[in-house]
C-alpha cells in the first residue's frame, strides 16, 4: 500500500517520496492511522520492520496539533536502551522533521557524552530521544521537564529491561503526566514486557510483525492420525489430558466451527465459535470471554483468526488443516514465544496425509505423527 491513504500530511508525503519510500511496510500501514488518532500501541517488531518510521511520522504530524508550548518542556519522549539507537532514532526524527511547516527541534541524549553540551541543546526541544540513566541525570539538574509530554515511546523495551533499566523506567514514568499516548515496541513479548504493557497501555492496538519462520522453531508440534469420527473425542481427550485452560481450535468452515463448539459445550467444555457469520458483537463477546478465561476453547476459522489480537496462546489445535501452508504457519505462529514455547497439534486424516506432507515441506519442518493405532489406543485407554 502506498503512504497516501494513511492520513499523513502532504509535507511528510513529499519527504517520503524524496526518500523513495513508495510503499508502506505492514507495520507502518497499521500503526500510522492508529497513532495519528492518538491510540496506544503495542508493536512486536524487530529492527528492519520499519518500526521507527511507523511512529516517527504520525508523531510529527500530531505535533502540529500542539498549540501551547512551554520552554524546557518536551512534548514527545522516546526512551531507548542504547546510545546507538538514540542517535539512529533521532536521525529519523530530524530527517522528516525538516519538512515540517512549523518550528521543530529534536535531540538525542545518552550517557558517555558531555552532559553540559546536552543541557545547552535542550531548550526548545520538542522531541527528546533518551537513554534512561542520562535522562534521570538531566531531570535531577532541572534541565528538562516531562510534565507536558503528550506521547511516550518505549523502543526496544525488551532490551531496555534486559539491560536492567526497569527502575529507571519506573522513576521516569512518575515525571510524566497521567494523560498521554503510549507506544511500546519490543522484538519479543517476554513476561517482563507483558508487565510493562499492563501498566502502561490503555486498550492498545496490537501489531505483531514477529517473523513467522523464526517462531515456527519455537513451537512444540505434534500430529495425530485420526478418522473423522475420532476428531471430537480426541479433542476432548487432549484438552483434559494436557490440562489446557486456553486453547484455540481451527476449523476450515463456519459450519464445522459451530459444530465443534456446540459439541464441546454439550460435553461441558466452555467454548465459543468465532467466524465471519457471527455479528461483530458476538465476536467481541466470544473473544473477550476467551481472554478472561470464561471460555476455555475458542473455535475459529482462518479468516477471523487473523484479527484475534492475543499475542500468545499456550495451545493451538488444527482440527482441520488449512488449505494453504501459509495459513498453517500463521495459525501455529500464535503460540511461538521464546520464553514460553507453546504447543501446536494437528489432526490428520488419511485423506489429509499428502497435504500435510506439502505443509511440512513448505514450513521446512517435519512433525512427528502419532499413528492411527496409537490414537485409537489413547482414546480407548
Ligand atoms: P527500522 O525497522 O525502523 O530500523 O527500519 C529498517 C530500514 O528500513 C531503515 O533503513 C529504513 O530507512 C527502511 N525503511 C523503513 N520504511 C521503509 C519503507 N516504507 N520503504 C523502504 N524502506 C523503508
Amino acid at each position: 500500500m502506498s503512504f497516501s491513504p494513511l492520513g499523513l500530511p502532504a509535507y511528510l508525503l513529499d519527504t517520503l517520496e524524496k526518500q523513495k519510500f513508495t510503499k508502506a511496510y505492514p507495520i507502518q500501514e497499521m500503526a500510522i492511522p492508529a497513532v495519528l488518532e492518538g491510540k496506544d500501541l503495542l508493536g512486536i517488531a524487530q529492527t528492519g520492520s520499519g518500526k521507527t518510521a511507523s511512529y516517527v511520522l504520525p508523531i510529527l504530524a500530531n505535533l502540529e496539533k500542539v498549540t501551547t508550548r512551554v520552554a524546557r518542556h518536551v512534548e514527545v519522549l522516546v526512551l531507548v536502551p542504547t546510545r546507538e539507537l538514540a542517535v539512529q532514532v533521532e536521525g529519523v526524527f530530524k530527517l522528516y522533521g525538516k519538512s515540517l511547516p512549523f518550528r521543530f527541534k529534536s535531540l538525542a541524549v545518552y550517557g558517555g557524552a558531555s552532559i553540559n553540551v546536552q543541557m545547552q541543546a535542550l531548550p526548545k526541544v520538542n522531541v527528546l530521544v533518551a537513554t534512561p540513566g542520562r535522562l534521570l541525570d538531566l531531570i535531577s539538574v532541572n534541565a528538562v521537564q516531562l510534565s507536558a509530554v503528550k506521547t511516550l515511546v518505549l523502543d526496544e523495551a525488551d532490551k531496555m529491561l534486559n539491560l536492567g533499566f526497569k527502575d529507571e523506567m519506573d522513576k521516569i514514568l512518575t515525571f510524566l503526566p497521567e494523560k498521554r499516548q503510549n507506544l511500546l515496541f519490543s522484538a519479543t513479548l517476554s513476561p517482563n514486557v507483558e508487565n510493562v504493557r499492563n501498566v502502561l497501555l490503555e486498550d492498545p492496538l496490537v501489531i505483531n510483525i514477529a517473523p513467522e519462520e523464526k517462531t515456527v522453531d519455537l513451537i512444540n508440534q505434534s500430529a495425530y492420525s485420526v478418522t473423522l469420527a475420532q476428531k471430537g473425542p480426541l479433542l476432548r481427550h487432549l484438552i483434559k489430558a494436557k490440562k489446557m485452560r486456553q486453547v484455540l481450535v481451527f476449523t476450515s468452515s463456519v459450519y464445522q466451527a459451530d459444530q465443534v463448539a456446540s459439541k464441546l459445550s454439550k460435553n461441558r467444555f466452555s467454548s465459543a465459535a468465532i467466524h465471519g457469520k457471527k455479528s461483530q458483537g458476538a465476536r467481541s463477546q466470544a473473544l473477550s470471554d476467551f481472554k478472561t478465561g470464561k471460555v476455555r476453547v475458542l473455535v475459529a476459522t482462518d479468516l477471523l483468526a487473523r484479527g484475534i489480537d492475543i499475542e500468545f496462546l499456550p495451545f493451538v489445535i488444527n482440527y482441520e488443516l488449512p488449505r494453504s501452508p501459509k495459513d498453517f504457519v500463521h495459525r501455529i505462529g500464535r503460540t511461538g514465544r521464546a520464553e514460553n514455547p507453546g504447543e501446536a497439534i494437528s489432526f490428520v486424516t488419511e485423506e489429509d496425509r499428502h497435504h500435510f506432507k506439502v505443509i511440512q515441506k513448505k514450513m521446512k519442518k517435519w512433525v512427528d505423527l502419532v499413528d492411527g493405532e496409537e490414537t485409537t489406543r489413547l482414546l480407548e485407554g
